[in-house]
């Protein structure tokens, strides 16, 4: 069975206080949703509060990005051992802003993973193409070749160990979401690719949709077959919208293995 995860990226949004507000209004909801797992990546200053906040609940917490070095002279980064030691269970690598934004490589994308499993964090590694990457039918290869860098640097087993967010650059903070079969039929593709090297990891990998998931539109993504649950940014920041996220993975069948 694979169990669905519902992960909220706050991005660089909030205050202290606001943050603690959110996480205190997200709880209680979620609180008897059992059937799926959640997690919530606040900014890094805000990690530690709201780690205490999350502290014996059902959502863990997790980081939106780790540095690919272990440590030393690397001003501003924030290292896997660091995010570990901040009580972190889950961390985003190679988020579309962070590849667009930032300019990070797949090989950047693919040592931040790496670094992930070193600490004993689950790297949530985001894929997806740009809107004149689909429009020229090259979502596929955009995909294959964000994928093949982890898999050449970390091997397929880390793959087994992490989980897969499909992103649709196009769909994130649009309100454009893909459609269910849109993303069902990406999906299907990570998947298919994962197991040409290993059928079994690839049959118990958790793959996310991203993009302007929101609370009317999560259940219809939930029951694609390949859909695992969602990376929800922009819903994330409402405690209701997110909780009815939440509940929609929960009530979402678990995908039987084939
Ligand atoms: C994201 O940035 O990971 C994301 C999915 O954003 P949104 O839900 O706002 O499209």
């Amino acid at each position: 069975m694979r169990v669905k995860l519902v992960a909220g990226n706050w991005k660089m949004n909030g205050s202290l206080a606001s943050s603690q507000a959110l996480i205190r209004a997200i709880l209680p909801p979620v609180a008897a949703l059992n059937r799926a797992r959640f997690a919530v990546c606040p900014p890094y200053p805000y990690l530690a509060a709201i780690g205490q906040v999350v502290q014996g609940s059902n959502v863990a917490l997790g980081a939106q990005d780790v540095c690919q070095f272990d440590d030393g002279a690397y001003t501003g980064a924030v290292s896997g051992a660091m995010l570990a030691d901040s009580g972190c269970r889950y961390v985003i690598v190679g988020h579309s802003e962070r590849r667009g934004i930032f300019g990070e490589s797949d090989e950047a994308a693919a040592l931040k993973y790496g670094q992930a499993l070193k600490h004993g964090l689950t790297p949530i590694l985001c894929v997806g193409e740009t809107l004149a990457e689909r429009e020229a039918n090259a979502t596929e290869s955009v995909v294959a070749r964000q994928l093949e860098a982890v898999v050449k640097r970390c091997g397929v087993t880390a793959v087994g160990q992490g989980v897969v967010a499909y992103e649709p650059v196009w769909a994130i903070g649009t309100g454009k979401t893909a459609t269910p079969q849109q993303a069902q039929d990406v999906h299907a593709f990570v998947r298919g690719r994962i197991a040409a090297a290993d059928r079994r990891v690839a049959e118990a990998l958790t793959i996310l949709y991203g993009g302007s998931v929101k609370a009317g539109n999560a259940a219809q993504l939930f029951a694609m077959a390949d859909v695992d649950g969602g990376l929800i940014g922009g819903a994330s920041l409402a405690a209701d919208e997110f909780a009815a996220i939440c509940r929609a993975a929960h009530e979402a069948k678990e995908t039987v293995k084939a």
